[in-house]
C-alpha cells in the first residue's frame, strides 16, 4: 500500500513559511495545498509558487483537506491559531517560540489531548550537526565527564528590522534565538536545574533584548555558559566543551574547530615554562603534543528521520515524537526563569 500523503496549509507566508514550503517539496508523505497570510503580496507570492490562497483562516480550517496547519507567524498569535486549528480537527505544527509563556503553553496542549491532534513544535536545531556532533562527543565521552560547556550565537547585524524588535509580537533574542540553545542545552543533560543567572541585554535601544548571557548550574555539577549577541563584530566560537580529559571547541556551522584530549598512553609530562608578557608561566603553557591527542571534527551520519517524517510516524502512532511537548514546556519555564533572573538582578535557584 502506498503511503499516505497529507495535505499542509501554511498561515504565515513570510520567510520561515515559505522556508517550509521549500522543505517540504522533498518530503514524500507532506505537501503544501495552500497557503493564508494577512499580507496581499504574500498571497500573491504563494499563488505564483502553486499554491492556494486562502482568504482566511476560518477558509482554511473548513477545507476539509487539509490535514495539518503550520504556523509560522510572528509568535504573537500562535496560540490563538493553534487553538483554532486543533478545535477543527487539524493537526498543527507550530514555529518557535511556541507561545510567549509557558502557561499558554499549556493551554494549546491541554486542547490536543482533547482533540486527539498532534501538536508538535518546529524546534529544528535539534537536526543541526554542529549540535548533534556536540552531543556525541558529550555521549561518548570522548572528553572524560562533562563538566562546563559554552554555547553561543553571534552576529553584528542587530536584531531584524521588524515584529522582533517589538515585545507585543514575542520579540527579543531571548524568544528568538535563546529558545534554540536552551532547547539544545536541555538535551544535553538530564540532570535537573540549579540555579540560572541572566543578563539580557539592550545596547541597541530596542524595547526588547539584542541578546543575552546565562549561568546555568545542574544538579550533576554541570555548568553551562548559554549566550547570544547581535552586536558582535568578532564572534566566539559556537561550542566550548570541557570535560574531565580533554576540550573541545566547534566554531562554527560549517564544523571547523579541534578536539584534544589526554594522551592515556603517555604519563603525565611537566610543562616547560613559557614567556607570557612580562612574566613566565607554567601554568599557562600548553601542554605537551606528545601527552596530548587531537582528534578530528566528524560529521554525524545522517538523522534517523527528518522533523517532517517523525510528524507524520506520531499521527500515525508509529513513533514518538522528536521534539516532546514535555521538553517545549521546560524550555519555556527556563526562559521565564531567565526573564526573572535579569529584571530581578538576583540568581534564583529553583529545580526545574
Ligand atoms: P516573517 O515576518 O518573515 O513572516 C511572518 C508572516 O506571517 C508574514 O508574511 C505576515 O504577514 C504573516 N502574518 C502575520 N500575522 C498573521 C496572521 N494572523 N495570520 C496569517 N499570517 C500572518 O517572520 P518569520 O521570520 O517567517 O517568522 C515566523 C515564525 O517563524 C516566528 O515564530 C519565528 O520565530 C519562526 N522562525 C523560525 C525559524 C527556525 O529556524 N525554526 C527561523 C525563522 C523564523
Amino acid at each position: 500500500m502506498d503511503d499516505r500523503i497529507y495535505n499542509v496549509a501554511i498561515i504565515g507566508y513570510g520567510g520561515m513559511g515559505s522556508y517550509h514550503g521549500q522543505l517540504m517539496e522533498s518530503e514524500p508523505q507532506v505537501a503544501v495545498i495552500g497557503v493564508h497570510d494577512i499580507v496581499e503580496y504574500r498571497m500573491e507570492l504563494a499563488k505564483a509558487g502553486g499554491h492556494k490562497a486562502y482568504p482566511s483562516l476560518d477558509a482554511v480550517l473548513d477545507d476539509e483537506s487539509v490535514d495539518v496547519v503550520l504556523i509560522a507567524t510572528p509568535n504573537d498569535v500562535h496560540k490563538e491559531i493553534a487553538i483554532k486549528a486543533l478545535q477543527a480537527g487539524k493537526h498543527v505544527i507550530c514555529e518557535k517560540p511556541v507561545t510567549i509563556t509557558s502557561s499558554d503553553f499549556m493551554d494549546i496542549v491541554e486542547v490536543a489531548n482533547q482533540k486527539n491532534r498532534v501538536f508538535t513544535v518546529h524546534q529544528n536545531r535539534r537536526w543541526d550537526e554542529d549540535f548533534r556532533i556536540a552531543k556525541e562527543i558529550i555521549e561518548k565521552k570522548t572528553l572524560g565527564e562533562l563538566f562546563h560547556l559554552e554555547s553561543r550565537v553571534q552576529g553584528a547585524n542587530g536584531i531584524p528590522g521588524d515584529w522582533r524588535q517589538l515585545k507585543a509580537y514575542g520579540g527579543g533574542m531571548l524568544l528568538d534565538w535563546g529558545v534554540h540553545l536552551l532547547d539544545q542545552l536541555l538535551l544535553i543533560t538530564d540532570s535537573p536545574i540549579e540555579s540560572v543567572a541572566a543578563t539580557l541585554s539592550y545596547v541597541l535601544g530596542t524595547e526588547v533584548d539584542d541578546g543575552f548571557t546565562s549561568y546555568i548550574k545542574f544538579k550533576d555539577g554541570l555548568t553551562a555558559f548559554i549566550e547570544v549577541g547581535t552586536t558582535n563584530y568578532v564572534k566566539l566560537p559556537r561550542w566550548y566543551i570541557k570535560g574531565t580529559e580533554g576540550t573541545a571547541v566547534i566554531k562554527d556551522w560549517d564544523l571547523s574547530g579541534e578536539i584534544i584530549t589526554r594522551n592515556p598512553e603517555v604519563a603525565h609530562i611537566e610543562p616547560k615554562p613559557i614567556q607570557a608578557g612580562q612574566g613566565l608561566t607554567k601554568t599557562m603553557a600548553p601542554p605537551s603534543e606528545e601527552s596530548t591527542l587531537t582528534l578530528p571534527i566528524e560529521k554525524p551520519a545522517p538523522a534517523a528521520q527528518t522533523f517532517y517524517t517523525n510528524f507524520v510516524s506520531v499521527i500515525e502512532g508509529k513513533t514518538e515524537p522528536a521534539v516532546k511537548n514535555e521538553e517545549v514546556h521546560r524550555v519555556l519555564v527556563l526562559i521565564e526563569m531567565i526573564f526573572e533572573t535579569a529584571e530581578t538582578k538576583s540568581v534564583i535557584h529553583r529545580s526545574i
